[in-house]
């Protein structure tokens, strides 16, 4: 029998009309050439969308009203249209996207000291079925476009007023299995990190999968790629198998393989995310045997306390229990960090979105 993430995500379906967002600058250019106008123009309105943020066509006042009114015929601006948005203690904030088909989708804005990090969706809900992942228990519902993907980011930015100067990260770890969508994840990872637009570096950018080796592979054939993030979770078969079914498929040994064989450039390292269930995958000899599988190719190591939601069955970590592995990594020279989630207490931190905060909470 074929795992679910063995066949492609479902599409929205043919759009009447291409989403700006999602064109890539020399498209834009074509299309624009095809109205009539010179190759300069499509750098023009590339620039406006990505690095004025602007949403409406009626903002281009630098183009002929004539233009514009073609343009809103042939194109469409709209992107994902926030419709709620979360503040939580923290600083942080969850946004609710809605989209053309009514479908939502979730980010979360991250601003820190010396930079701003969006945690980004790739998909309305994932195929991976995860045990302890609020999104898994939803399925698949679709791929999002590059323009939703892209969408995101515009709006979490001018909802922030985010400075053109400050530094963007932005990370793939919201909803979806990004590498399940590879086509519209590169296709938005070219618009983002395009320096006529955005400009968002590269390096800034992480893709975290579940382990899709096949996307892994994919993945390092780019020269020009985000960074690779693989959700751990697990340092036996058996016990990997148990809450992420893609083991079953590609597992640690295969996994350990597809990372060691993925071109590094000089001085990057993998991120391990793993994620800490009490009982579950928080043992000491969870710890050693994490050190032996980040040991056999460049890595650093992101433990991530469980978030809990309602009706996983799982529970978080002690305290004490999540300081005694960081100080077996760290002792073994394995790099290190803890992610303490934001926005929990308004359900945006890992693997929560989509539930809403328990009444009262
Ligand atoms: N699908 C991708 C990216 C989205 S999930 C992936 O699995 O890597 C992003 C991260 O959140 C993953 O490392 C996942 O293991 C973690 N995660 C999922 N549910 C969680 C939860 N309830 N608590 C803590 N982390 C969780
Ligand atoms: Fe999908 Fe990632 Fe959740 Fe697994 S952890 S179900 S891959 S979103």
């Amino acid at each position: 029998m074929s795992a679910p993430w063995d066949a492609p995500a479902p599409e929205t379906g043919s759009a009447a009309r291409p989403n700006a967002a999602g064109l890539g600058r020399a498209e834009l250019g074509a299309l624009l050439a095809g109205l009539g106008e010179p190759a300069w123009r499509g750098k023009q309105v590339f620039s406006g969308l990505l690095r004025q943020r602007w949403t409406r066509w009626e903002q281009f006042t630098h183009l002929s009203k004539a233009l514009r009114t073609r343009l809103e015929a042939e194109v469409d601006l709209a992107w994902p249209v926030l419709v709620q948005s979360q503040p939580s203690a923290d600083g942080s904030t969850k946004h609710v996207f809605e989209m053309r088909d009514g479908r939502q989708i979730e980010g979360v804005h991250m601003p820190y000291e010396d930079r701003v990090t969006l945690c980004l969706s790739s998909q309305v809900g994932c195929a991976m079925g995860c045990t302890f992942c609020a999104t898994g228990q939803m399925g698949i519902i679709r791929n999002l476009t590059a323009a939703e993907i892209v969408g995101q980011v515009v709006a979490m930015l001018n909802h922030h007023s985010h400075p053109q100067d400050r530094p963007v990260n932005l990370v793939f770890m919201g909803m979806g299995e990004p590498l399940h969508n590879f086509d519209h994840l590169m296709a938005a990872f070219a618009t983002l990190t395009d320096p006529e637009g955005l400009a968002i570096p590269p390096r800034r950018i992480t893709v975290s999968t579940s382990g899709l080796v096949s996307g892994i592979d994919r993945l390092g054939a780019f020269s020009r790629r985000p960074r690779l993030a693989l959700s751990l979770n697990g340092t036996t078969d058996a016990h990997r198998s148990a809450i992420m079914p893609v083991n079953r498929v590609w597992n640690l040994e295969a996994l350990a393989a597809a990372l060691g064989r993925f071109p590094l450039q000089s001085g990057e390292r993998v991120t391990l995310e793993y994620v800490l269930l009490k009982g579950v995958t928080d043992g000491m000899e969870d710890g050693r045997r994490l050190v032996a599988f980040a040991r056999r190719f460049p890595a650093k190591v992101n433990l991530i306390p469980f978030n809990p939601h309602e009706g996983s069955g799982f529970e978080p970590p002690e305290e004490a229990r999540i300081s005694a592995l960081c100080r077996l990594l760290s002792d073994a020279e394995v790099p290190v960090s803890v992610r303490r989630s934001r926005g929990q207490d308004v359900a945006g931190a890992c693997g929560q979105l989509v539930r809403q905060p328990r009444r009262g909470s």
